[in-house]
């Protein structure tokens, strides 16, 4: 019997990490500094080095580190803060818990990330209506970087703040500049799935602005003043556990080389689809980071359907655009609608992306792939042909 596939190997990568996490685990419980301990410190000085951002601030997860750069910047009601509609929830969820309104900007339908034209659009659209714009939140969709170039001088131009969403992207770059950098805040998550993932759930906060850096290390820490029992203003509880740090620390150390194990991997795939498929599509200068290796399809769920038949998962992220999420009806979106985001929730599908994936079993995938393409489409009956 042939081994079955994981869609992500966390447990390659502890295999090669061998003792040093348990030991890194270890040396916590002894000095039982669990909240802000020294491996927080020392996280967050690895995370500047690596990133090359001035200061990093780590966290709860992802979503607070969305949360509190909004709240670094004073965003709440009455204020607009423009989202792609193609992404995760929680790039939508964190202005709404502040009361702001999310206004849905369509994507790229080459790089999924929002579409810098429809966004000036937008920004001209929510003025006319008398709306407030505040800020951008980009999203590095599956690990590319979005298109900061050109979303900076929109949001200088619009006197907005650039956030950016780099939960996928962190380790991701543009002409060799790292990920970090490129917003006025750039925002991570250490979810277990994510490229830099950790054992739990973990977050951080990347700014060039030192004076941002000191109001986030007040407002994850319940608006702390000169001391914890000095609160100037209202914050969250927002902090990276001791532990997770530790663990964190340990994986950063491997991050590039796995990185570089993720490159070949996505270009392996895409050497042996491109014939058959859209295989992604990197911009100029772009380096992903790969936190997802997404395809497309008119007939998605039959090459699913195939692919689960051979024993290979595959996953949709995500199956609906976020204007259409039960919770997010109500907020706004251009009068053309979203119709790249719409497409493209009911085509995607992402296959197995890890940097342990053996050349051998990535073979069995991509078997499965090319015979799913070309199995027989039920009622029209025309063979899936593809040029080799
Ligand atoms: C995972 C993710 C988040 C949220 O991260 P959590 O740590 O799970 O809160 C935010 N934005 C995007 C695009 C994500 O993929």
């Amino acid at each position: 019997m042939t081994e079955p596939i994981a869609f992500i190997d966390l447990q390659a990568q502890r295999r090669r990490l061998g003792d040093r996490l348990e030991n890194a685990m270890a040396r916590v419980l002894d000095h039982g500094r669990m909240i802000l301990g020294p491996e927080v410190d020392a996280l967050e000085e690895k995370l500047c080095d690596f990133s090359g951002a001035a200061h990093a601030i780590t966290c709860a997860n992802g979503t607070d580190a969305i949360v509190l750069a909004l709240m670094a910047e004073g965003i709440g009601p009455g204020d607009v803060v423009f989202v792609p509609a193609f992404t995760f929830i929680a790039t939508a969820e964190a202005p709404a818990q502040l009361g702001a309104t999310p206004y849905f900007v369509d994507v790229d339908e080459q790089s999924f990330n929002i579409d810098p034209h429809r966004l000036d659009q937008a920004i001209d659209n929510a003025k006319a209506n008398g709306l407030k714009p505040r800020a951008v939140i980009a999203v590095d969709l599956f690990g590319q970087p979005a298109d900061y170039p050109t979303l900076r001088s929109i949001t200088k131009r619009h006197d907005l703040v650039l956030i950016a969403d780099a939960a996928q992207g962190f380790g991701g770059a543009i002409h060799g500049k790292r990920v970090g950098s490129f917003g006025t805040f750039t925002t991570t998550s250490f979810f277990p799935a994510k490229p830099l993932g950790g054992f739990g759930d973990g977050g951080a906060i990347f700014t060039d602005d030192a004076d941002k850096a000191e109001l986030l290390r007040s407002l994850r820490a319940h608006g702390k003043g000169n001391d914890r029992y000095d609160n100037v203003r209202i914050g969250l509880n927002s902090r990276l556990d001791t532990l997770q740090a530790a663990i964190l620390l340990e994986k950063l150390s491997i991050f590039e080389d796995e990185l570089a194990a993720r490159d070949r991997v996505a270009e392996r795939y895409s050497r042996a689809l491109a014939p058959g498929l859209t295989t992604p599509a990197l911009g100029p200068g772009r380096r992903s980071s790969w936190a997802q290796y997404t395809l497309r399809h008119p007939e998605r769920d039959r090459m699913m359907a195939a692919l689960k038949g051979e024993g290979v998962p595959s996953a949709i992220y995500y199956p609906r655009p976020l204007n259409r999420q039960a919770g997010y009806k109500t907020f706004p979106l251009a009068p053309s609608g979203v119709p790249v985001s719409e497409r493209l929730s009911g085509e995607v599908f992402s296959l197995p992306m890890h940097p342990y994936l053996k050349p051998a079993v990535q073979d069995r995938i991509i078997d499965a792939v090319m015979s799913a393409l070309l199995i027989r489409k039920p009622k029209v009956g025309i063979e899936y042909a593809f040029v080799m």
